[in-house]
């Protein structure tokens, strides 16, 4: 940026400062979408490749899968929920993007990624994509892929049915909910793969065990492996 752009910049913030997407307080300069305190906080998992973390212990038993991880613990009412829920429901795809990067990078120093062929975001309904303008997983994914340079597959794997939202739902009737919703389009492209299936938020993990068995009997995939910006607990 040229020195004149820098200083125009520097003089909009003072008149109109961003805030902290999470805690609400003014950022200071070279702040970029949290202020320093809260990039501090984040309650990160820190679990990338320890065997058995509690990721890989919900997904145990329900599919095959290769491991499992998260970025960071999502709790409802604490202000990191903010993150998520301006990502989905107001249009900050910039959010997204941001978080995969920031999580890239963990994925990349822990090795997780090793082996990793390819991501494949939970796609959403076209009729919901449409509605939201962009789908939430795949702008992670395009964060994390910044880092990484991990390819992105979007067009092996559709939601062929609309479901509702899952927030009031039991276990049993999520896994039911989901059951059937995704489909496989192109079988070539995940052909001897290990894929990485990537999603926003983790409850129950019905959303990537109904994505990952679809993708398992329809496919000729490698492995399935799973990642989430958050897990809900
Ligand atoms: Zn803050």
């Amino acid at each position: 940026m040229s020195f004149v752009l820098e200083r125009l910049r520097e003089l909009l913030q003072l008149f109109f400062p961003e805030t902290c997407e999470v805690c609400g307080k003014a950022l200071r300069y070279g702040e970029h979408l949290l202020c320093t305190d809260c990039l501090l906080d984040i309650p990160q998992i820190y679990l990338h490749n320890k065997e058995r973390n509690p990721v890989e212990k919900m997904f145990a038993g329900q599919v095959q899968f290769e491991r499992a991880t998260a970025f960071f613990n999502y709790q409802k009412h604490n202000n990191y929920a903010h993150l998520i829920h301006k990502l989905k429901y107001q249009g900050r795809d910039d959010i997204g993007i941001w978080l995969g990067e920031m999580f890239g990078v963990k994925l990349q120093d822990s090795g997780f990624l090793d082996g990793i062929d390819a991501i494949v975001p939970i796609p959403l309904h076209p009729k919901r994509q449409r509605k939201r303008g962009y789908n939430q997983s795949q702008m992670i994914a395009e964060g994390i892929a910044n880092i990484t340079k991990t390819p992105i597959i979007t067009d092996a794997v559709i939601r062929k049915i609309y479901t509702n939202t899952q927030t009031r739902k039991n276990k049993e009737e999520r896994a039911e909910n989901v059951q059937g919703i995704f489909e496989v389009i192109d079988n070539k492209v995940l052909e001897n793969k290990h894929i990485l299936i990537l999603d926003d938020v983790i409850t129950t993990g019905a959303t990537c065990v109904s994505c990952a068995e679809t993708i398992l009997q329809n496919s000729n995939v490698k492995y399935v492996s799973f990642a989430s910006i958050a897990l809900a607990n």
